[in-house]
């Protein structure tokens, strides 16, 4: 990558920049948003030389479907973000990992999954893999190497996870699963929605691949769905972009736009996440309601260390179990008033979250029983009013 040695947030002030009219010698700042199906070509000489460029893996915008510049810009964003080679943008995160398992699996093989991905994966595996053939291993998010390497069979070609997990933010160590993966011939790949390619770089540390929900902190504001697959290895990039391409995803210019806006303030807002979730954390972790938190960032957690080692820093996201009836958790979440109820997060708004043990039970790593989990996404409130919104709903739960 010619631009790894700077900064990301530097970066990302000037990443894809329109370029000046060459008639005029201006620009605007911004790319606009470059909608497209029909791409002209100036000759058929110009229509050959993007044919020849596809043909040897390269990026040329050929057709509305590939996307042309503005797209071209964000994957370019996205690839230094990860550190990777190739990047394929998706209609959404759930897509990017859809064609993750589509292109890397075929029909009698084998996956092995960490239980602690998130939730809808197990209705991709459910209602799309099983259909096709393929077979998926749940393992512990925090089972040893040795022990997921048990569960490798003739037929594992994949082994995917999340790190920190969804709900409980459990770190995994993402080196000693790529030792595993290059030992046994396997494609490591993980959900790097929590990073985002700005606190957290798995390719760096030995994976394959890295699929990013764009929907979260790279768009940040509530309004976009977007993904990206992004890869180091040719072979293993092909075979998922082909198979996008195959089944005809296609991103809107207009959402590439706004997640090109909304990444260039990633740093200053994941930096100001941070700040207010671990306020939030000294908080309630002084609270007598809270039996645990959840966040690798908070030292007493016990990811901590494993955080400390790969991750350059937090977001907003954060979980608490409660010493509550599920009535009392419900009232405590109801009577908030600066967090939304609602799934997603990475917006600038706080949002709150209460998980049902249905989707607790499939996490080994959820050892509080019949307590009630809270996932909380700490927004760009000041954080004074968020803990007096907290401390409130605290207090008038325990009045259920
Ligand atoms: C939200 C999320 C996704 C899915 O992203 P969408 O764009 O909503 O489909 C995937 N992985 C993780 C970890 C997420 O939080």
């Amino acid at each position: 990558m010619s631009d790894s040695s700077r900064q990301i947030a530097t970066f990302l002030a000037h990443a894809g920049a329109a370029p000046f009219n060459p008639e005029t010698g201006v620009a605007p700042v911004n790319l606009p948003p470059m909608r497209a199906s029909t791409v002209r070509f100036r000759d058929i000489a110009k229509l050959e030389q993007a044919q020849r460029h596809r043909a040897e893996g390269g990026r040329p915008a050929s057709y509305g479907i590939y996307g042309m510049d503005t797209h071209i810009a964000l994957e370019n964003i996205f690839k230094e973000l990860e550190d990777g080679e190739y990047c394929a943008l998706q209609p959404s995160g759930l897509a990017s990992i859809a064609m993750l398992f589509l292109g890397l699996l075929s029909a009698g093989e084998h996956a092995l999954v960490a239980d602690c991905v998130y939730g809808p994966v197990h209705e991709l595996n459910n209602a799309l893999l099983k259909r096709m053939g393929v077979e998926i291993t749940l393992f512990p998010s925090d089972a040893a190497p040795g022990e997921i390497e048990k569960l490798i069979r003739p037929n594992t070609r994949l082994l995917y996870v999340e790190t920190p997990g969804s709900l409980l933010f459990q770190m995994m160590d993402i080196p000693a699963l790529a030792e595993l993966a290059a030992r046994r011939g396997l494609v490591l790949a993980t959900d790097n929605t929590w990073g985002s390619g700005y606190i957290y770089r798995p390719l760096q540390l030995g994976a394959h691949v890295s699929v990013i929900a764009g929907t979260k902190y790279i768009a940040g504001h509530s309004d976009v769905m977007l993904g990206a697959v992004v890869a180091r290895d040719s072979a293993i990039f092909q075979r998922i972009a082909r198979t996008q391409y195959a089944v005809g995803n296609s991103i809107s210019a207009d959402d590439v736009w706004l997640a090109l806006r909304g990444v260039r303030t990633m740093p200053v807002r994941m930096d100001q996440h941070a700040r207010h979730a671990m306020t939030v954390c000294d908080f309630l972790a002084a609270r007598p309601e809270v039996s645990r938190l959840y966040n690798p960032a908070w030292p007493q957690d016990p990811g901590h260390a494993l955080w400390l080692r790969d991750c350059s820093g937090t977001n907003g996201m954060l979980a608490v179990s409660l010493k509550f009836t599920p009535a009392q958790a419900r009232r405590f979440v109801e009577s908030l008033t600066l967090f939304g109820i609602g799934f997603s997060w990475g917006g600038f708004e706080s949002l709150v979250q209460l998980v049902t043990p249905g989707e607790l039970a499939r996490h080994a790593y959820w050892t509080e029983g019949d307590l009630a989990l809270v996932r909380l996404h700490i927004g760009l409130e000041d954080p004074r009013d968020v803990i007096a919104d907290l401390t409130q709903a605290l207090e008038t739960a325990k009045k259920a």
